[in-house]
């Protein structure tokens, strides 16, 4: 049966909600209103019933035969206006005028619980007016890691998308692999603007769009300068400020978002569009998983580098709004992007000296850069080098064995350890308070690549959902050990490595 047969009920499912569906109210130039094409069989595989109610949703409606036709795009959901985003975007360096949504919709707004909007989009819902010769539709593998990822993200206490629902559609996708099931992933966002959606009307030259696209942009991110004189510059440094920010965070947990092009860049400042992402093992600033990346571009340690690469794009953009004199402007613009190394460097420090338990400082910047020079020297895994400081005291202990044991040098190790135990007896901090607080930053779990590989695979091939639930409730409380989870916060063994990650499109 091909999708277009399918047959389309048109009564709407109520999942109930607040829509606000700012996007929707945007001149026809921002988008492509059209409905999802239906898919022949779907069935929910998951469904975040947390995130349901805080976006003041019903999960039983949503559950239902009606609901889950509804989420999967064969019938409408009331108070949605679906619709495919413009935008366009440089992938790898190189300008696309014109990428938008291909295969997802934009499905609406809801005022969540917290007051602020949240966008509803779902990915693999059919070609549309951006695809390009693409399929529109998603396989159900990437759908499960996407969902993995940003929840992982999330529950970490990093700003990221959310995963609401992920669906198989009862089809088959061909992909270079050969066929694949079908999935479709609802997301949600506080915005899905991205770099690329400005970038899309400055190519065209159009001001008109971009001073439209601002005042969106405010309204539902910062509404508190839209009354602000020098608006344009005001958001071009919050996007900064947040951009710096959400890289931090992620090189702090030793995240690889794998593709950080500018239409995959959120001016919301959250970590969107999860495809060939994964997390270090050994630390190694050279770490990159993408399949698609020949070159390094976006290798772990360039993240802050790309990021202020991307920020001097948008940049570019804001120019007309920033000054009607083109100098003012580029001066304006120059001073934001100039700013980012400063700002993201505050970030880091924080967090790292935040890693190591001392206050931030220069010279524990320096006392952490040290560590992480000696666990690069020595490929030692990110994640338990510090979750395992987190557990030392001020004095040699037992502890101290399960720590060293990581090195294979223990010496240089040794050394950093005495250094490290100087400065906490020189600011007379008291161990089990600041222990606790080394475990609150210090992750035990992390979504390693072959943990988030096995659970797409097992989905896709087997329909086997277990192993993503059992990932799920692990990664919820990344911040502890459960019992009976322990080969989940352990490194891959060599026959379990994955070192290449996929888009999945
Ligand atoms: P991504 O690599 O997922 O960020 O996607 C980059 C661009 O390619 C976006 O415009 C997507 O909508 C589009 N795209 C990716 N996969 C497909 C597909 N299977 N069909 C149509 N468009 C796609
Ligand atoms: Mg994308």
């Amino acid at each position: 049966m091909r999708s277009e047969d399918i047959h389309r009920p048109s009564e709407a499912a109520a999942f109930g909600g607040r829509w606000l569906n700012r996007f929707a109210r945007l001149p026809e130039g921002f988008l492509e209103r059209r409905s999802a094409v239906p898919v022949a069989a779907p069935a929910l595989v998951m469904l975040n019933e947390p995130l349901a109610h805080f976006l003041g949703l019903d999960p039983e409606a949503m559950r239902s035969r009606e609901g889950v036709e509804a989420l999967a795009g064969n019938r409408p959901i009331a108070g949605s206006e679906p619709l495919a985003m413009a935008y366009a975007g440089h992938q790898f360096g190189v300008f696309v005028p014109s990428l938008g949504d291909g295969r997802a919709l934009w499905l609406g707004e809801v005022e969540a619980r917290d007051g602020l909007g949240y966008e509803l989009h779902a990915k693999g819902t059919g070609p549309t007016r951006f695809a390009r010769g693409g399929d529109g539709r998603a396989s159900l593998g990437p759908m499960v890691r996407e969902y993995l990822g940003c929840e992982a993200m999330a529950a970490l206490g990093i700003p990221s998308t959310r995963a609401l629902a992920v669906l198989q559609t009862g089809e088959a996708v061909r992909r270079m692999r050969g066929f694949e099931a079908g999935g479709i992933l609802i997301r949600v966002a506080r915005s899905h603007l991205r770099i690329g959606s400005f970038e899309y009307f400055a190519y065209r030259g159009d001001e008109r769009a971009l001073a439209v696209l601002l005042e969106h942009a405010l309204a539902c991110l910062d509404p508190d300068l839209i009354e602000a004189p020098d608006r344009a510059l005001r958001f071009f440094e919050r996007v900064m400020e947040r951009t710096a920010a959400l890289v931090a965070q992620w090189m702090a947990v030793g995240f690889i978002h794998g593709v950080m092009n500018t239409d995959n860049t959120a001016l919301s400042g959250e970590t969107i569009d999860f495809g060939p992402f994964g997390w270090l093992e050994a630390y190694d600033p050279a770490t990159c998983y993408s399949s698609i990346d020949q070159h390094g571009r976006y290798a772990y340690g360039m993240q802050p580098t790309i990021a202020q690469w991307n920020l001097a794009r948008l940049g570019e953009c804001l120019l007309p709004l920033l000054s009607p004199i083109p100098e003012a402007a580029v001066e304006r613009a120059n001073a934001v992007i100039a700013a980012f190394p400063e700002r993201y460097r505050q970030h880091w420090r924080e967090r790292l000296c935040a890693k190591i338990g001392l206050p931030p400082d220069p010279t524990h910047e320096a006392l952490g850069e040290r560590l992480l020079a000696v666990l690069r020297a020595q490929e030692v895994d990110f994640t338990l080098a510090f979750r395992r400081l987190s557990r030392l005291g001020r004095e040699a202990s037992e502890a101290d064995a399960a720590w060293l044991a990581l090195f294979r040098e223990q010496e240089a190790a040794f050394a950093w350890l005495c250094d490290w135990r100087q400065r906490l007896s020189a600011i007379e901090s008291a161990d089990p308070p600041r222990q606790m607080a080394m475990l609150a930053v210090n992750p035990a779990f992390v979504l390693r690549n072959h943990l988030a590989e096995r659970a797409a695979r097992e989905a896709a091939e087997q329909l086997e959902f277990g192993f993503f639930e059992r990932l799920l409730r692990v990664l919820a409380r990344p911040y502890e050990e459960l019992p009976g989870e322990e080969d989940l916060y352990r490194p891959a063994a060599p026959q379990e490595r994955v070192t290449v990650t996929f888009c999945g499109t």
